[in-house]
């Protein structure tokens, strides 16, 4: 494992099993996570020797940025990173008024194969490591110049895929000799991967929880997501009710709304039933649609009536606000271009 993804006594032992100091630890975690450094040569309180060991010994991943776009109309930013093996992934930054936003990855591609989404369309490339993951919002963190304090993994991949890496960089990005991110302030969005829903709950993180139902019927939801094959929708709200029971946190549900496909009435009435009662928030998402298939957007009054549908029925609901209009691209969407060389 690299150094970057080690937690503090883990990086510890290896710098004593290095014939190392014990001070010497306390000194690389704190260039890393604290002073967002990621290039040895920097770290100005360790010998030479030592530098050049750590790079061949320990080589730190990289996250370089490869391009930016900034939003002219409220300052979103996507960015373009390389990683060392030269695959490339995207990372988005949104400005709130609670505070600034990335949204990062959580794998190379994706082997969940929703239907409309871009970051599946090349399948599983890999997954990314705990500081691959942290080097997204540090490189951020410098590039703007501001204090990042939310984050959501939302971005390409399914962090319950990769959940050990996930849950490494959640303590990591969390701890108080770091970045010291509120764990009330970090969102971790699942398409229902059961079993981890309930892994999850069990560590009993403050985390907010963010299902991916798209629809709440089995037939409807198995055409818009291979992983319904696996998993009942009434699997997945035992398990989020167990998460509840846990953890007692406010459960977003995502509904991208795919024209003819899952933005009936019908659909907003049996959705209701499904989240009665229940400590949750519905974020509607007009699908982006992405020129590899022709899923096409829900009319606006469609998406409106099923607002309404949801709202009757006492469930709490908002339409997810576009931002960066003007750079706007479907998830995994710009890395695609980019691989494709189609980026202008
Ligand atoms: N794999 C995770 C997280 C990544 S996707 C998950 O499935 O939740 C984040 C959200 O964006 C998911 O709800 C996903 O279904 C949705 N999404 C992906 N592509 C989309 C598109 N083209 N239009 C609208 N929503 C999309």
């Amino acid at each position: 494992m690299d150094l970057m993804s080690m937690t503090f006594d883990e990086l510890n032992s290896a710098c004593l099993d290095m014939g190392e100091k014990k001070f010497r630890a306390k000194q690389i975690y704190e260039w890393f996570h604290l002073k967002l450094v990621s290039d040895y040569d920097e770290m100005s309180n360790l010998s030479k020797a030592l530098r050049d060991k750590l790079k061949t010994e320990y080589p730190i991943p990289g996250v370089k940025e490869v391009k930016r776009y900034v939003s002219k109309i409220d300052g979103t930013m996507k960015f373009l990173f390389e990683l060392n093996d030269g695959h490339i992934i995207e990372s988005v930054m949104m400005r709130y008024k609670h505070g600034n936003s990335v949204c990062i990855s959580s794998q190379v591609g994706c082997r969940m194969g929703c239907r409309f989404c871009a970051s599946t369309l090349d399948g599983l490339i890999r997954n990314l490591t705990p500081s691959e993951m942290l080097l997204q919002v540090y490189e951020i963190q410098k590039a703007i110049g501001e204090r990042v304090s939310n984050i959501v993994v939302m971005g390409s991949g399914e962090p319950f895929d990769n959940f050990d890496n996930l849950i490494r960089f959640i303590r990591l990005v969390t701890d108080e000799n770091g970045l010291n991110i509120s764990q009330r302030n970090i969102t971790v969005s699942t398409c229902g991967i059961v079993e981890k829903i309930r892994e999850f709950a069990d560590l009993n993180l403050q985390v907010t929880l963010a299902i991916s139902i798209h629809a709440p019927i089995d037939s409807y939801r198995q055409s818009l997501m291979p992983i319904a094959n696996k998993y009942t929708v009434k699997e997945i709200m035992d398990a989020c009710h167990y998460y509840l029971e846990k953890n007692n946190r406010r459960i977003t549900f995502e509904y991208s709304l795919v024209k003819g496909a899952n933005d009936s009435e019908e659909l907003a009435i049996k959705l209701s039933e499904l989240l009665k009662g229940m400590l949750c928030h519905v974020n509607l998402i007009p699908v982006n649609p992405i020129k590899e298939r022709d899923y096409e957007q829900s009319e606006a009054t469609h998406i409106e009536r099923f607002k309404n549908t949801l709202e009757k029925n006492h469930i709490n609901v908002t339409i997810r606000r576009e931002m960066g209009r003007d750079i706007a691209a479907a998830c995994g969407q710009l890395r695609r271009d980019y691989k494709q060389g189609g980026t202008s």
